[in-house]
């Protein structure tokens, strides 16, 4: 007995488990977008590390500017002035 108005079939919603329409974006139950939840695209493995490196340079850089600063402290400062200051 199957009709000649059979709906296509549709996953369910993925929040409500409301039946959903075809090619509904959006759950008529609770409006939870269906799009996301169907199409969202694998994540590249490779394409989320990319700031590992930028992390990498940028402290190495900040260390080399600090170790720098410091030293140019430390040698623009020989007569201890600072330390002797803090005492
Ligand atoms: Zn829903």
């Amino acid at each position: 007995m199957s009709s000649s108005l059979d709906p296509p079939i549709e996953p369910p919603c993925s929040v409500c488990g409301a039946p959903l329409t075809a090619n509904a974006s959006f759950c008529p139950e609770c409006g939870a977008s269906q799009r996301t939840y169907r199409a969202a695209p694998a994540p590249r493995s490779e394409g989320r590390r990319w700031w590992i490196p930028v992390a990498i340079a940028t402290g190495g850089v900040a260390a080399l500017l600090g170790g720098a600063l410091l030293g140019r402290v430390l040698i623009s400062d020989p007569d201890g002035d600072l330390a002797g200051a803090a005492r």
